[in-house]
């Protein structure tokens, strides 16, 4: 990415999170994974200040009560672009930020670490934690979704300039087989 394009975007960025309302948010529902309670709540403000994304980027991820500040074990943040998309890209995104719960990824800090590491440096890996996640939600039989909802959000960075972001295309190359047999590439 260009110094330039750099400085747009995180201009774009910190211009979204200054004028953005950290309290309008939808919460979507409660449900229970593995004994813990779970939140799924749609709200701008927190995905672009957490992701350092604009909200032209669907984005999802999962934040645990470490800090007390939930009154939930977790909760599931979306953002509007991503809540827009077909519902059974949803549903696989879903399926995948449920997996980090049940995988116990959230209460491991030095993996969180390393798969920080490799989103920020745009390394040519997909972190264990990331494909196992995948795999959940193609175990679900949402494959398919997965697929299209990670073609979504890389053209959506793409547009944005962040076309650097290696591993979600290698997340998208190895869920290929799973693309509607009617689709032409
Ligand atoms: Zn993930």
């Amino acid at each position: 990415m260009s110094i330039l394009n750099t400085v747009r975007y995180m201009t774009e960025l910190f211009t979204f999170i200054m004028d953005a309302d950290p309290e309008e948010e939808e919460e979507i529902s409660q449900f229970d994974v593995l004994g813990n309670s779970v939140k799924l709540v749609v709200n701008d403000f927190i995905v672009s200040s957490v992701l350092k994304v604009v909200p032209s980027i669907p984005m999802a991820f999962v934040m645990p009560n470490t800090l007390g500040m939930l009154d939930t074990d977790y909760c599931i943040y979306v953002n509007k672009a991503l809540w827009a998309l077909p519902n059974d890209q949803i549903e696989a995104v879903l399926d995948h930020e449920v997996a980090h719960i049940e995988n116990g990824d959230l209460e491991d800090q030095v993996r969180l670490a390393v798969t920080n590491m490799v989103r920020t440096f745009g390394l040519n890996k997909v972190s264990s934690m990331e494909a196992a996640a995948d795999q959940a939600a193609v175990d679900k039989g949402n494959g398919e979704g997965l697929y299209y909802a990670l073609r979504s959000i890389r053209d959506a960075m793409n547009k944005e300039g962040l076309a650097f972001n290696k591993e979600i295309n290698l997340r998208i190359k190895s869920l290929k087989q799973y693309r509607y047999r009617t689709y032409e590439e």
